[in-house]
């Protein structure tokens, strides 16, 4: 069913011609708007429903259609419509159902009113329009609406409906004029021929004009049909593309779905986005007043700041007036400084040589007396064997002598009692009892090391028996404690420090060290390392170069050393050297001298001022002699060779001292390979100081006493005036 839209805009253009077949009153007369009155040809059809074609020529009439099937069907079977009164007409049943009263309609659904809405213009009645007139009219009409109707056209099959209940005279049946009353007319006597023939002329005339009637009747419906049948395939073309536009309307549709479905992917999409860019919106104001409390931290900090840096600037300004006047201050104030350095210089060279005077004062030769504590293990001397007598002064006095008791059993009274021990009395420049610890003694010795920094040559030995001490003293006792660090390690560190502070006053020092042993009469280097380790033999003492006066051991490390550290590595390598050799050689390191050399050079380069002396700390082999009466095994003997090369060389010490002493033209240096090496230490500007180790023990008093008197001797010796060796 068609309503409008699409070509339905086309129908329902311009000069729509409205249809209307309102129910009429039965014998009401039924007109055309416009077309003649059909006031001569009045049709009476008794119990049919009136129609009124109202055909408004300004409007394009709207069709409505009962489906297009209705369009196909033959509707028109031509019935007759003369209207024959009294006799039955034929009608098809949906004429019949016309025929019926409104109210029988109604309960059948249909309407009293058929209104039909063709997209004619105009659609002529086919009932209602006297015959002879109606046709006129519906001819003038389709020629009329002529291309028109072609286009659109509404069927208007069903508009027949009201084609008046005629009844239709079935043929074959006499024609009857209709009577007035519904009375039968009489039939004419049959001696009245002439009006039998009347009648049947009368009936024949009937006939004639309703064959005619009946002919046109047939043309108009026939053309009817040819409309009709021209509208159903303009309609069917119009339904064609009207399908065509159905199926693309559908194909948009569908398409319009698609992309109302995409767009709602999209948009729940979106949707996603947007409430995680809301989430991500609600961190960042999360955020953002964070940081604005923290900008209003800052802000207040930087207030702070700032007044503070005003203050600050206050400060300066007046600091700036403070400093310029304190430069004044400090141009007067190096002027002082330069006058006072001047001074100091003056002051220190005075003090050197009031130093050296002092140590001359106290004397170049030196000898110390130091007494070892009783080991663990070893028997308790009896009370007496050695006594340390306070000085002059009492016992506050640093002790400076020392007493030994030895009891003689050779000498026996006449009565024959054991004879009284004899003391020994020994006096040195100092006397360390047992108990004197490592740095008492170095405390002792500092002054002297440091003459060496002055440029004077410093020797100091340490003498006495394999066992009393000469080691501990020298090197210092086992295990690295720092407390019991011998006169190396402590020297060394002192003159370190002692630099350190002198380079304050313009002095540059450089320290170079060597570490060598003479085992019979031969010389080794302790600093050797690698392959050469515990080699021998290869070391001799040369002089440093033509006509110069200063020696050096061939083959043998000179170690530069800035620092303990340093020291402390050579003096471990030297230990671990002499271990190497103990296993060739039994105990060779107490039958063997080890010097430790220090090469100090100085210098005051704004002052052209240049110093060097060397401090040399021995550890001479054990003094001790073999004794005579003892069996000589070939070990023995090696021994003995041993102990007669000590013995040279530490007689030559004491010679070598002695001519010192007596300022004897020859002084016999040369007898030793330790003289040897040590005549730039000894004698001359040199100061020198001996360390007189002793064992506390009974069983030792023999050599203890030959120690003591050798040092004693060489304590009575003086070395003439020392000469600091400046250049
Ligand atoms: P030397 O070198 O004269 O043969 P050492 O220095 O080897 O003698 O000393 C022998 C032993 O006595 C070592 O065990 C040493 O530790 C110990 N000793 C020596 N002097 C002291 C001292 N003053 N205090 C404590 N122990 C000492
Ligand atoms: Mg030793």
């Amino acid at each position: 069913e068609f309503k409008s839209g699409g070509c339905g805009a086309g129908l329902v253009a311009a000069g729509a011609a409205r249809v209307l077949y309102p129910a009429s009153r039965a014998g009401e007369r039924t007109r055309v708007p416009g077309s003649p009155e059909p006031s001569s040809f009045p049709l009476h059809y008794p119990g049919a429903c009136g129609t009124e074609v109202d055909m408004d020529p300004q409007r394009s009439p709207l069709l409505e259609v009962k489906g297009n099937t209705e369009l196909k069907r033959p509707r028109i079977k031509a019935p007759s419509r003369l209207p024959l009164s009294g006799s039955r007409l034929k009608r098809r049943p949906d004429q019949m159902e016309d025929g019926l009263e409104p109210e029988k309609k109604r309960t059948r659904g249909l309407g009293a009113t058929t209104k039909i809405t063709t997209s004619h213009p105009r659609v002529p009645s086919l009932t209602t329009v006297p015959q002879t007139q109606g046709q006129t009219t519906a001819q003038k009409v389709s020629k009329k609406t002529g291309p028109r109707c072609s286009t659109a056209i509404a069927t208007g099959l069903k508009n027949q409906k009201p084609v008046p209940a005629v009844p239709v005279q079935k043929p074959g049946t006499s024609a009857v004029p209709p009577m007035a009353g519904g009375k039968k007319p009489s039939k004419r006597p049959a001696w009245d021929l002439k009006g039998q023939l009347c009648d049947l002329n009368a009936e024949l005339k009937r006939c004639r004009e309703r064959t005619q009637t009946l002919d046109q009747e047939n043309q108009q419906l026939q053309d009817q049909l040819r409309d009709a049948q021209q509208q159903a395939k303009a309609l069917g073309t119009e339904r064609r593309t009207l399908e065509g536009h159905l199926a693309k309307v559908q194909a948009q549709a569908e398409q319009g779905q698609q992309e109302l479905k995409n767009l709602r992917a999209c948009v729940l999409e979106l949707e996603e986005r947007l409430s995680t860019q809301e989430g991500l919106v609600q961190e960042l104001q999360k955020k953002q007043v964070e940081l604005q409390e923290e900008r209003r931290g800052l802000m207040s900090q930087l207030e702070e700041k700032e007044r503070r840096l005003q203050t600050s600037e206050a400060a300066l300004s007046s600091s700036r007036a403070e400093v310029a006047s304190l430069w004044q201050g400090t141009v007067a104030q190096a002027a002082l400084l330069a006058e006072r350095e001047e001074r100091l210089h003056g002051l220190e060279m005075e003090r050197r040589r009031l130093h050296n005077q002092l140590q001359e004062l106290k004397g170049n030769i030196r000898v110390f007396c130091r007494v070892r504590p009783v080991l663990p293990g070893e028997p308790t001397p009896p009370p007496g064997l050695l006594l340390f007598p306070s000085g002059p002064g009492g016992p506050s006095d640093p002790p400076t002598r020392l007493s030994l008791s030895r009891s003689d059993e050779r000498r026996a009274t006449l009565s024959g009692a054991p004879a009284p021990p004899t003391r020994h009395d020994f006096s040195f420049d100092r006397v360390f009892p047992p108990g004197s610890g490592q740095d008492e003694v170095f405390e002792e010795i500092a002054m002297l090391v440091q003459s060496a920094l002055d440029g004077y040559p410093v020797c100091i030995f340490a003498y006495g028996q394999t066992g009393s001490g000469k080691t501990f003293t020298m090197e210092g006792g086992p295990g690295g404690d720092p407390q019991l660090e011998g006169l190396i390690p402590r020297a060394l560190r002192h003159l370190f420090s002692v630099a350190q502070e002198l380079s304050g006053q313009g002095w540059t020092y450089s320290f170079v060290a060597s570490y060598v042993e003479i085992y019979n009469e031969t010389v080794r280097d302790l600093l050797a390392t690698g392959a050469r380790k515990g080699q021998g033999g290869e070391c001799e003492i040369r002089r440093a170069g033509p006509g110069s006066e200063e020696l050096t051991v061939t083959n043998a490390r000179y170690v530069p050393v800035s620092c303990e550290k340093e020291v402390e590595a050579l003096l471990h390598l030297a230990h671990q050297n002499r271990a190497v050799a103990r296993t060739a050689q039994n105990e060779r390191s107490s039958r063997s001298h080890s010097v430790f050399q220090l090469q100090i050079s100085g210098q005051h380069s704004s002052r052209g001022l240049q110093c060097g002396a060397s401090l040399s700390l021995v550890d001479l082999a054990g003094s001790e002699r073999l004794d005579p009466g003892l069996a000589l095994g070939p070990g023995e003997r090696e021994r003995l060779r041993e102990t007669q090369a000590i013995n040279s060389s530490l007689s030559t010490l004491g010679l070598v001292i002695m001519a010192l002493s007596n300022k004897e033209s020859h002084v016999p240096y040369r007898n030793s390979k330790l003289t040897y090496l040590l005549q730039n230490s000894l004698g001359g500007s040199a100061k020198m100081l001996m360390f007189v180790n002793i064992s506390p023990l009974e069983e030792n008093v023999s050599e203890s006493l030959n120690s003591l008197r050798f040092a004693s001797k060489v304590n009575q010796c003086v070395i003439g005036t020392a000469q600091a060796n400046r250049k």
